[in-house]
């Protein structure tokens, strides 16, 4: 039977600024099981990242429940969230967020260094095709290699989910794909429950 890792249901969230309300979501129902490789699909605006920054613990909703496994997270305070996102959750975003002046491994090693029980820099980033790249800069690398260090370096610590947002938005397909099968293997070997939103039917 399929356990889910994260229930989400009847999720709202609003966003206020002055007079004007946002709502980014009015009831989301979701679930991610263990091992799912999951797509979010939906265009621009209708929420997507807004659901993800909940589910990883960046972001609180307004109303409803999301649960990871037993913990319901709306529930949390911000330090209990910061303890879920370091122990539980990888994230990789649209633009890497890499430090510049740090080379591919260093920029892995800053969270294995944190973490409890890490991969060497060196395997997590074996596991994205760049272990020739180790000792190149951010800006010695292409976009996709890039993101494939970003995804090293959340994968690195052996997260239980691993959330991206838009991860090859700034990719061109064949890039892309490249960095899709780096995902996919890591689903594969690794068994991480993965969400990846993207208003790209495509993927
Ligand atoms: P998607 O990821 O599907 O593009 P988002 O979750 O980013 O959608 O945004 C959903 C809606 O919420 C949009 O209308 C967006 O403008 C609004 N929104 C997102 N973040 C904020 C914020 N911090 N403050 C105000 N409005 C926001």
């Amino acid at each position: 039977m399929s356990v889910a890792v994260f229930t989400a249901r009847h999720v709202t969230k609003t966003y206020r600024s002055g007079d004007v309300e946002v709502q980014a979501l009015r009831g989301a129902d979701m679930e991610l099981f263990e091992g799912e490789m999951a797509v979010l699909l939906g265009p621009s605006g209708s929420g997507k990242s807004t659901l993800l920054n909940i589910m990883g613990g960046i972001d609180q909703a307004t109303s409803g429940t999301v649960m990871f496994r037993d913990e319901d997270l709306t529930a949390c305070s911000e330090r209990e969230l910061t303890r879920y996102r370091r122990d539980h959750v990888g994230f990789v975003f649209q633009f890497y967020n890499l430090i510049p002046s740090l080379t591919a491994w260093e920029n892995v090693a800053l969270v294995t260094e944190i973490s409890q029980n890490p991969m060497k820099p060196e395997e997590a980033l074996e596991m994205v095709g760049l272990k020739e790249r180790i000792g190149h800069f951010p800006a010695q690398l292409s976009g996709g290699q890039q993101q494939r260090v970003a995804i090293a370096r959340a994968i690195a610590k052996r997260p239980e989910v691993l959330l991206c947002d838009e991860p090859t938005g700034a990719l061109d397909s064949k890039t892309g794909i490249l960095v899709l099968e780096a995902l996919a293997r890591i689903n594969e070997e690794l068994k991480t429950s993965m969400a990846i939103i993207t208003h790209n039917a495509a993927i």
